[in-house]
């Protein structure tokens, strides 16, 4: 099918695109790797007015660190992410789960801040970027503001962005010297949305832990962050026993639906192996 007809713009500037973006309201889209937008366009499950196109804006493409932050800017796409050096070395967790996105097709064009701002519950950038305690920062029309990632989801496909903001990049802090993480993700076939998925952050101190992340994909109407588990953990020792009573709150925080990927108690205890393997493999990193 063909989508239903709209403008198209494509600024050099995030201040052009702002105006564009106030101009239409919501009848407008931001298009940054399109890898969710134009197959919804195809299906007409959306039919905006406008595509404002943002992928000729200059400087949208950072991946660095900076003061103690990873910026990740909203052209920064799967793929560069999966081949990143820095985050193969200092953030296992975002290197992990950017190979574990779809295809190398979709990880050629598909952004990290697109799919955080597409908010499906089985993007695997929300529970990464969940566990590692970034925030989003939004430009709209009364300037820039930073949502942390606990208070952005807000349902299925729906976040705290209004219609005429725009992801200029995440930010994830430093986890500190001694730190490990892990992206572990069940899928039917490759290139599939996860059947569940566990992401963990951890960072350690005097042989306890000092912060604990963990966040779920695929179990319910967002990601999800498992709070209890991760306070479990914090200040205590990671042994065997903390490792299975944070993965069995892990499991009771999860919200899953059976659907053709597996049954909701089958997706609940993947959520309790995973986060027990992830944690596991994010103690011995940390531990170095
Ligand atoms: C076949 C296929 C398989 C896939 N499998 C997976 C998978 O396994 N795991 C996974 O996580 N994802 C998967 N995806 C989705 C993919 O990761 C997308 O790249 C991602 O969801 C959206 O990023 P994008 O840059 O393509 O955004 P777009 O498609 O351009 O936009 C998506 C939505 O976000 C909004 N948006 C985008 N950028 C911004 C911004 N900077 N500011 C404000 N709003 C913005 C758009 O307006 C739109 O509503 C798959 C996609 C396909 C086509």
């Amino acid at each position: 099918m063909y989508p239903a007809r709209f403008e198209y713009a494509a600024p050099g500037t995030i201040e052009q695109a702002l105006e564009q973006l106030a101009q239409y309201g919501d009848e407008a889209k931001v298009l940054a790797g399109g890898q969710s937008l134009i197959p919804l366009l195809k299906l007409r499950f959306a039919a905006p007015s406008a595509l404002v196109d943002i992928n000729r804006i200059g400087g949208l493409d950072t991946l660095a660190e900076e003061d103690g932050v990873l910026r990740i800017g909203a052209l920064v796409r799967h793929r560069t992410c999966e081949r990143s050096e820095l985050l193969r070395g200092r953030y296992p967790l975002l290197s992990q789960t950017a190979a574990l996105v779809s295809d190398p097709i979709v990880r050629n064009l598909g952004t990290v801040c697109g799919s955080v701002a597409h908010a499906d519950p089985q993007g695997d950038w929300g529970s990464a970027l969940l566990a590692a305690g970034a925030e989003v920062v939004a430009r709209g029309p009364s300037g820039e503001r930073r949502i942390h990632m606990g208070d952005f989801f807000r349902g299925v496909f729906t976040t705290a962005l209004e219609p005429t903001e725009i992801v200029t990049e995440v930010r994830v802090p430093d986890p500190g010297p001694r730190s490990g993480g892990a992206y572990l993700k069940l899928e039917r076939k490759v290139g599939d949305y996860a059947t569940a998925g566990v992401g963990i952050q951890l960072s350690v101190e005097d042989g306890s832990v000092r912060r604990a992340g963990i966040a779920l994909t695929g179990v319910g109407p967002t990601n999800l962050r498992a709070t209890e588990a991760e306070q479990a953990l914090t200040g205590g020792e990671l042994d065997g026993e903390a490792i299975r009573g944070a993965a069995e709150l892990a499991a009771k925080v999860a919200q899953p639906r059976s659907d053709q990927r597996g049954s909701a108690d089958y997706k609940r205890q993947v959520v309790r192996v995973f986060t027990e393997r992830a944690l596991r493999a994010a103690a011995a990193t940390a531990r170095g």
